[in-house]
C-alpha cells in the first residue's frame, strides 16, 4: 500500500478513527457551516458535538460511558495540536483543527441576535457573567443560564429547564466526561439542535479564566501555556505524557 501524501489534506466529510474514537476531518469554517445548518433547521433535531483533545482520549480508555458518548456524537473535531500530531504520527496525514472556543465565538459572530444560547456550567455566577458579556460583544439572545455543580439526581430537572428554553445552542462546560455524557444521555430532553461540550469556555467568556495567548493558539501550541505556564494545570501533564506514550506504542504496533 502506498503511503498517503502527508501534505495533502484528506477529503473533507471524512471520519477517521483514533484510539477507538471518531474524528471528523473538518475545518473551523466547515464546522460553523454545519452547525449553522443544524441550528436553524426545521424540525429541531438534537446534535452533539465533541472537541477532542489528548486528555479526552486518555480518559475514554477507562470510562466506557464516556467512550460511548464520544462514539455516538454527531460531530467530533480536533480541539488542538495534540490530536493533529497523533494523526500525523499514526496516519501520516494533516487534519485541520476546530477548537471549542473558536467554534463558540465563531457561531456568536456569525449569527448574533438570531442565536439563542443556553450557558450550562462553571461555578455559580460565572455563566451569568459569560452570558452578559456575550450579549454585549455579539448581541446574542440568552436562552438561560445554570451553574455546573449539581448532583446527577438533578440532571433531569436541569435538562428539562434547558429543553423548555428554546435554545439553538447549549454550551455545556462541566468538566471533561461529565459534559459529554450529560449531552448525549439527555439529548432528546435537551431538545436543542446543537449541544457542545466546551470545558472551560464559559469561564473564558466570563473573563474568569484566560484564553491561552494568541501566539500560542496561532501556532497550535496552546498546550505549552496550559500545562507549562498555567500552574493550576500542572496536574494535567501526566495525562499528556500518557497520551504521547499511547501514540508511540500504537505506532510501533503498526510497523
Ligand atoms: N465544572 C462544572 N462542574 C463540575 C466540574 C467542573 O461546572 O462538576 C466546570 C468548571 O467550573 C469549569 C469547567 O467545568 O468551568 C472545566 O473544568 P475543568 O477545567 O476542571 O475540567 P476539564 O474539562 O479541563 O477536565
Amino acid at each position: 500500500m502506498t503511503r498517503p501524501d502527508p501534505t495533502a489534506p484528506p477529503p473533507t466529510g471524512q471520519r477517521l478513527t483514533l484510539f477507538d474514537l471518531p474524528l471528523d476531518v473538518v475545518t473551523l469554517e466547515q464546522t460553523l457551516d454545519r452547525l449553522g445548518a443544524w441550528m436553524f433547521a426545521s424540525p429541531r433535531t438534537p446534535h452533539t458535538v465533541v472537541t477532542l483533545n489528548p486528555e479526552l482520549i486518555v480518559q475514554s480508555r477507562t470510562q466506557p460511558e464516556f467512550l460511548r458518548a464520544v462514539r455516538e456524537a454527531d460531530l467530533v473535531t480536533a480541539d488542538g495540536v495534540g490530536i493533529v500530531w497523533a494523526v500525523r504520527q499514526l496516519d501520516g496525514r494533516e487534519v485541520p483543527r476546530a477548537p471549542g472556543y473558536d467554534i463558540v465565538k465563531g457561531l456568536m459572530e456569525r449569527h448574533g441576535a438570531d442565536l439563542r444560547v443556553f450557558f450550562l456550567g462553571a461555578k455559580p455566577g460565572v455563566a451569568e457573567q459569560a452570558a452578559q458579556n456575550a450579549v454585549r460583544d455579539y448581541g446574542i439572545q440568552v436562552a438561560g443560564v445554570h451553574h455546573g455543580y449539581f448532583d446527577q439526581a438533578e440532571d433531569q430537572r436541569v435538562a428539562e429547564l434547558i429543553g423548555a428554553s428554546g435554545a439553538h445552542l447549549v454550551l455545556t462546560g462541566m468538566g471533561a466526561g461529565r459534559q459529554e455524557i450529560f449531552n448525549q444521555y439527555w439529548r432528546q430532553v435537551l431538545n436543542a439542535p446543537v449541544l457542545i461540550g466546551c470545558g472551560g469556555v464559559i469561564d473564558v467568556f466570563a473573563g474568569t479564566a484566560d484564553l491561552a495567548p494568541a501566539w500560542t493558539r496561532k501556532l497550535g501550541v496552546e498546550f505549552i501555556w496550559r500545562v507549562g505556564l498555567d500552574r493550576k494545570r500542572w496536574n494535567r501533564a501526566p495525562r499528556l505524557a500518557q497520551f504521547v506514550r499511547l501514540v508511540q506504542a500504537e505506532k510501533r504496533r503498526m510497523r
